[in-house]
């Protein structure tokens, strides 16, 4: 019998928006993921704190996720204040019982790129496998000429076996130009957000006015 296959896409969704779901469901189908867990952080490492306040975005995140049945939502780094590492996220998974070696843990490839300089970045990468999504101008393709040391690991969907060392597949599947940075701007200056986000979450962010008067 094959093992679930699990999905954990990170990210500080704020907000949420189809770039993001066009991620999850390219890992979904090249890796027939059975399940996607959008994971957002209350304190995301290496930037600057998020606009909208947590439960904010764990609201849009779960409205978002209402579109398939194969996506979830979970709240694991919501409760701490600390800066959500994956690697001490893992910790907590694992030992809540989940099987590592079913994880895949999902990023954009501009996301990846900077891998090397995640907090224990060599460990993580032992422990689970990575599926790495293009990002519009960040082939997925083009990491295996700018992190060399990786380059061995890195393998085509394809390619896949239950029985793999943990590693990093390579998704060049095309995602929508946007970004939650160019979401806000546009929802500062009270533009229309149709077909960037999902409708669910164009109406929170009217009504909450969340993003009003951010720079
Ligand atoms: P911000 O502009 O605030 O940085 P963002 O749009 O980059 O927001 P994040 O929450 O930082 O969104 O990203 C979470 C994850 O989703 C990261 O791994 C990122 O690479 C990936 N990602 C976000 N948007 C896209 C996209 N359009 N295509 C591919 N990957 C994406
Ligand atoms: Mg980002």
């Amino acid at each position: 019998m094959s093992r679930v296959r699990q999905g954990w896409l990170g990210g500080t969704f704020d907000p949420i928006h189809c770039g993001h779901l066009d991620v999850a469901r390219a890992a979904h189908l090249a890796l027939s993921l059975d399940t996607v867990h959008l994971v957002p952080a209350r304190v995301p490492p290496h930037r600057l704190a998020p606009h909208a306040p947590a439960e904010h975005r764990l609201a849009m995140v779960t409205l978002a996720a209402k579109s398939d049945d194969w996506l979830r939502v979970s709240d694991i780094e919501m409760r701490a204040e600390a800066p959500s590492y994956t690697a001490d996220t893992l910790d907590r998974l694992a030992a809540s019982g989940t099987a590592l070696d079913t994880l895949h843990v999902i990023t954009g490839a501009d996301a990846f790129a900077g891998i090397l300089s995640w907090k224990d970045a060599e460990i993580l990468l032992s422990r689970c496998h990575f599926v790495v999504v293009s990002r519009p101008g960040h082939p997925a393709p083009a990491l295996r000429q700018a992190l060399p040391s990786l380059a061995a690991r890195m393998r085509h969907p394809d390619d896949y076996d239950d029985r793999l060392q943990p590693s990093i597949f390579l998704v060049d599947a095309p995602t929508a130009p946007v970004s939650s940075t160019r979401i806000r701007a546009l929802a500062s200056a009270g533009s229309s957000l149709a077909s960037l986000v999902p409708p669910t979450v164009a109406e929170y962010i009217d009504k909450t006015a969340l993003y009003r008067g951010v720079a």
